[in-house]
């Protein structure tokens, strides 16, 4: 090949990722790496395969993408909170700015046709194409043979006969090429975004319909707690442990913080301007899953006693997990 391809290719830390990288190189391209970081998925994988890849990486922040999409995803979720199909359009338009940006070939992923019955099912893939306004540009290079040849291929700078055909659910030739490349850490396929984590959705759900995803913070605190929101719409995030008590005594700003001052107990965040008959039932709660059995006197939470019996039991319809 006479002229080199350049591109960006997104890199996830996942075996197709890599592959993809190693691919492209093969086939004579000059590739840099981007990924994306938000509360919902960590960067750390991505950065551990492309100092293993000996590639640059640039880590772009992609929380308020992401917000949005999860307000109002045009082709809806998968089986949790995971607008798949739209945040992998968003990233790949995101990843074609910075090609654009820096007068790049391409932007490539480690799709492949057929794996995903959502997200990389043939029609997917063409969506993810069309919404990105990449055509043309998107090479996927484990598939690329089974799909239109992208212009830097007919522009002769990355050699087809080099990209791949692989297709389908089994995972025999990406292991062999790994065994071939000399790749020998990558995580799970499925591992390491929350928004495919029923239990993680339910909560980002009720977050979302109540106080809105607005707050950066509030959506950090999705990964510690446990969560209620009572029938007045009150919600409550209430601490599970030591660590997770320190991290909610100084979310002050975020609305108010209750713990019980006369024995050990949980601390609990009401977001927002909570009235006092609301904080209320949130010191009942308080109170409930504190540790009163040897008081002898009722728990106080937030200078206020709060009269017993004690009943964890009639909150538990109001947790959300
Ligand atoms: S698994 Fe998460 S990061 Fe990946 S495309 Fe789906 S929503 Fe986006």
């Amino acid at each position: 090949m006479e002229m080199k391809a350049k591109g960006y290719a997104l890199l996830s830390g996942g075996l197709d990722s890599q592959l993809a990288v190693k691919v492209l190189q093969r086939a004579g391209a000059e590739v840099r790496g981007v990924c994306f970081a938000t509360p919902f998925f960590s960067p750390a994988a991505a950065v551990k395969a492309a100092k293993a890849l000996g590639i640059p990486l640039e880590v772009v922040d992609f929380t308020d993408d992401e917000i949005r999409l999860i307000e109002n995803p045009p082709h809806g979720f998968g089986g949790a909170m995971n607008p798949c199909i739209d945040c992998h359009a968003a990233m790949i338009r995101r990843a074609g700015e910075m090609m654009s940006a820096a007068g790049f070939d391409f932007v490539s992923t480690g799709e492949v046709a057929g794996q995903r019955p959502m997200s990389q099912n043939r029609q997917a893939l063409g969506i993810v194409e069309k919404s990105s306004g990449l055509k043309g540009r998107l090479v996927r290079p484990l598939s690329a043979k089974l799909l239109e040849p992208t212009i830097p291929e007919t522009e002769g700078k990355l050699d087809r006969e080099m990209l791949l055909d692989i297709q389908g659910r089994s995972r025999e030739r990406q292991i062999s090429l790994a065994a071939e490349f000399g790749i020998v850490e990558y995580p799970s396929p499925a591992g390491g975004c929350k928004l495919t984590e029923k239990g993680y959705g339910r909560r980002l759900k009720d977050l979302r319909d109540h106080e809105g995803l607005g707050n950066r913070r509030l959506v950090e605190l999705l990964s510690v707690a446990r969560r209620f929101r009572f029938p007045d719409g009150t919600g409550v995030i209430l601490g599970r442990d030591m660590r997770e008590n320190a991290v909610l005594k100084e979310c002050g700003s975020l609305g108010t913080v209750l713990a019980p001052e006369n024995c050990p107990g949980p601390t609990a965040l009401v977001p927002g301007n909570a009235p006092e008959d609301a904080l209320s039932q949130v010191r009942g709660l308080v109170a409930a899953y504190s540790r009163s059995d040897r008081l002898g006197e009722d728990v106080i939470v937030g200078g206020v006693p709060v009269p017993g019996p004690y009943d964890r039991e009639k909150f538990k319809a109001y947790q959300i997990c």
